[in-house]
């Protein structure tokens, strides 16, 4: 029988030595992870965050929601589907050819869910529709309507849904507790951005007294509060809190999943492991357990079949730097030499059609400046900034 092989093996989080398994033909990697990666908090609509005109770190989410700069009308974007499917679509080809083999994506139901259509193979996707009391954003209602009228495209094993309160603040007592009955009769789980700079853990508690039954409820950020005391898991995002407000959660108590945010920013999950371990040094096994069954676990999603294979030794993986070789979901290869087995595409050309599409929405639905794509490259430097000099990446515009 033919066999993968692998030097090292990091298999349900834990690493082993000189790793064989069964497989349909003999392989041999230097670094294998089963399951791969999860990325538990994404927009696949956003690609531009006010990166190039962010003058000073902010306080909290809801400052930088409130007086950042974009060059780009986020509400166009997100009412064209075309472009938002466009770039879910991308979205999802970037973070499998990354590693990630099980993703979060908040945002557009529709977009999103055509983009998982017309790539159906993996990674593994979860769609947590984004709710919120402003104008072009769905209710509780518009997404229960549309579950039902999709029904039939949504009963796909590699796909889970769920529902997402954007905020506490941006999602009001009837927007909250409508999410919440939506998640508890469905079985769903429940995503918020919460203490994103700034403590919501009494506000959260308060809200939460007069539930009976609470969904799975999976917080995103948590800065400011534990969420292990309030009774929810928390999907970590370090790579966009350093770069919005210079701190990001400093214990990994209550953490039980790491999210990329910005995919198209700053690349997905495994591309920030360098910044995870550098915020969290001497914890690797606590890290890699998070980064990829932890993900799985907060949505109650399985990982059988899925894997993540490198030509790279299990160092250089962790910084970030090295792309897999081979990913496979559900048991079947989704990326084969680094390429999308179905199209041949490769991280360069996915980046290149996102640039381009970043360049017509600037043009189309923005003040003609294309917004900015960094790339994973801003989280590295990040990290070469942790070791002693300050941060780069501010102050583009010489503050008054
Ligand atoms: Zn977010």
């Amino acid at each position: 029988m033919p066999h993968l092989e692998a030097d090292i093996g990091v298999v349900h989080g834990r690493i082993v030595e000189g790793l064989r398994i069964p497989f349909y033909k003999d392989v041999y990697f230097e670094t294998v992870f089963i399951p791969g990666f999860s990325d538990t908090h994404a927009h696949p609509q956003v690609i531009d965050a006010g990166l190039d005109t962010q003058e000073m770190f902010w306080r909290n989410s809801y400052e930088w929601l409130d007086e950042r700069e974009l060059h780009i009308d986020e509400v166009m974007v997100r009412q064209d589907i075309g472009v938002s499917t466009r770039l879910a679509e991308l979205a999802l080809k970037r973070a499998v050819l990354e590693g990630v083999t099980m993703i979060a994506f908040t945002g557009v139901l529709e977009a999103n869910l055509k983009a998982r259509l017309r790539f159906p193979t993996g990674p593994r996707l979860v769609l947590l529709p984004t709710l919120m009391d402003k104008k072009g954003w769905s209710t509780p209602q518009d997404v229960s309507r549309l579950y039902e009228k999709y029904k039939k495209y949504i009963s796909d094993s590699l796909l889970r849904i769920g529902v997402f309160v954007h905020s506490l603040k941006w999602a009001g007592p009837k927007t909250f507790y409508g999410a919440i009955e939506l998640a508890s009769k469905g079985r769903m789980p429940l995503g918020l951005h919460l203490s994103e700079g700034i403590s919501e853990g009494d506000v959260f508690k308060s809200r939460m007294a007069v539930v009976n039954r609470p969904p799975r409820i999976v917080a995103v950020h948590c800065i400011d509060d534990d969420p292990a005391s309030l009774g929810i898991r928390c999907s970590s995002c370090p790579a966009s809190n350093m770069l919005l407000y210079n701190r990001t959660r400093e214990s990994l108590k209550g953490v039980t999943s790491f999210g990329s945010d910005w995919p198209h920013l700053l690349g997905s999950v495994p591309r920030h492991l360098g910044l995870i371990l550098k915020i969290f040094p001497g914890r690797l096994s606590e890290v890699i357990r998070r980064i990829t069954t932890g993900g799985y676990q907060d949505y109650g999603v399985s990982h059988t079949g899925d894997l993540v294979a490198y030509d790279a030794p299990l160092d250089r993986v962790l910084t970030g730097k090295p792309l897999p070789k081979l990913v496979m979901v559900a048991g079947s290869v989704v990326v084969e030499e680094g390429a999308i087995k179905e199209t041949g595409e490769t991280l360069r050309v996915i980046e290149k059609e996102t640039l381009e599409v970043s360049k017509y929405v600037g043009e189309v639905y923005g003040d003609g400046t294309p917004p900015l794509v960094p790339g994973p490259q801003y989280v590295w430097d990040i990290v070469e900034g942790l070791g002693g000099e300050p941060r780069i990446h501010l102050a583009r515009k010489t503050p008054v």
